[in-house]
């Protein structure tokens, strides 16, 4: 069994895991692999040393489950980052298209205590600017903004997708969680949402990622680990 200290490396994997598990993707080492953009041999030499550490259970046919004690570990690491990156924007007034890769190396070096001074200085907060919940399992379910049909209200909710290149894109094109506002047009190359006659255009694809709360709605659907991989880098968390 594992003692308290994940690796950094290992942290990184739980936290993929957690987020794979989260966005209701299937658990396995390929799907880990896509994500992180790493090759199938490296992947599966870690999935066996999160196995052997007591982070992680596999089944015969190769999914990955948390074992307890890996849950917990990927709950940690998983919440820290996202108080990072509100810390970030609040306190220190780091724009949040840039926060995430800045918290992806401040998560693995942070004491307890200092932890704890930085959750006091955001206690409000209830998501990373991104719209993902601090606290794990308090994720309401959208739906993705290229199922809503023309006409729609619709409320942004989270970008699925922390990948840097995709939040500059979507800064640029003036989303962010919370905005409100209609969906003016919907076709097969973008969607393009108006509030108060300004007007924010994306590519159907960046769209597949885009959640939302929609007035009326598509039924719910999880979007495919694929249409979910669009930049160079990782996908996020
Ligand atoms: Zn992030
Ligand atoms: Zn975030």
């Amino acid at each position: 069994m594992s003692d308290e200290h994940a690796t950094e490396a290992e942290e990184e994997y739980l936290q993929v895991l957690f987020w794979l598990f989260e966005a209701q993707l299937p658990m396995t080492a390929a799907n880990v692999a896509r994500a992180m953009q790493l090759s199938a041999p490296t992947v599966h030499e870690m999935v066996g040393r999160l196995e052997r550490d007591g982070y992680i259970t596999r089944d015969a046919d190769k999914s990955i489950g948390f074992t307890e004690d890996g849950r917990e570990h990927a709950e940690q690491i998983v919440s820290r980052h996202r108080l990072i990156e509100r810390f970030l924007t609040d306190v220190v007034g780091v724009p949040w298209d840039d926060v995430h890769e800045e918290a992806e190396k401040l998560e693995h070096a942070m004491s307890p205590r200092f932890e704890a001074y930085v959750r006091s200085s955001v206690s409000d907060a209830t998501t990373c600017p991104h719209g993902h919940p601090i606290i794990p399992g308090r994720r309401i379910e959208g739906v993705p903004l290229a199922d809503v049909e023309e006409g729609a209200k619709v409320t942004i909710l989270r970008f699925e997708n922390e990948a840097e290149d995709l939040l500059h894109y979507l800064k640029r094109a003036g989303l962010e969680p919370g905005l409100q506002g209609t969906v003016a047009r919907a076709d097969d190359e973008e969607v393009v949402v108006s509030d108060n006659g300004a007007e924010h255009a994306v590519t159907a694809s960046v769209a597949e990622t885009v959640s939302v709360i929609a007035d009326p709605s598509p039924p719910p659907r999880t979007a495919l680990p694929d249409q979910l991989v669009l930049g160079r880098d990782r996908y996020g968390r």
